[in-house]
């Protein structure tokens, strides 16, 4: 997180909001910053002036550059999809989840109980689910998977 927006041609946007100084002597200067690049940034286009300069010196500075493709094996492919559909009578949505494992063909409807966290329930988050470490236990649980 930062202050100020962390793209140094910010002020160059020279929109009303960034003037600052009196007559004579004003300026432009950069926005604060926001919600955006993990709050480093006032805008969306801000933070790619910035990942274009600066990304693959990043990148490599860090050491994280990847150079095979990541893949993730099919007994560890589960997760837990929510759907929904207007219900005209109730004036709602009606929520189902599904546990799935595209990579071994597994479409499994399964309960809110067992698609939530109990924090989900009780804060009625009908469109959280839970975590992939927690769909693969389940899937466990439910003979899906060894
Ligand atoms: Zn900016």
């Amino acid at each position: 997180m930062s202050e100020w927006c962390q793209n140094k041609k910010c002020p160059e946007k020279k929109t009303s909001g960034q003037i600052r100084g009196s007559k004579g002597a004003k300026y432009y200067q950069s926005n604060k910053a926001n919600g955006y690049g993990n709050g480093n940034f006032c805008t969306l286009g801000c933070q790619t002036d910035w990942d274009n300069e600066y990304i693959d010196r990043a990148i490599d500075t860090l050491g994280v550059r990847i150079h095979e493709p990541v893949k993730i094996n099919l007994d560890d492919a589960w997760f837990v999809e929510y759907n929904y559909n207007w219900n005209n009578e109730r004036q709602e949505s009606d929520y189902t989840y599904v546990l799935r494992n595209k990579l071994q063909g597994v479409k499994q409807l399964i309960t809110r109980e067992q698609a939530q966290t109990p924090e989900d329930i009780q804060n009625d988050h009908r469109y959280s689910t839970i975590d992939d470490t927690q769909a693969k236990e389940l899937a466990i649980q439910l003979g899906l998977a060894s």
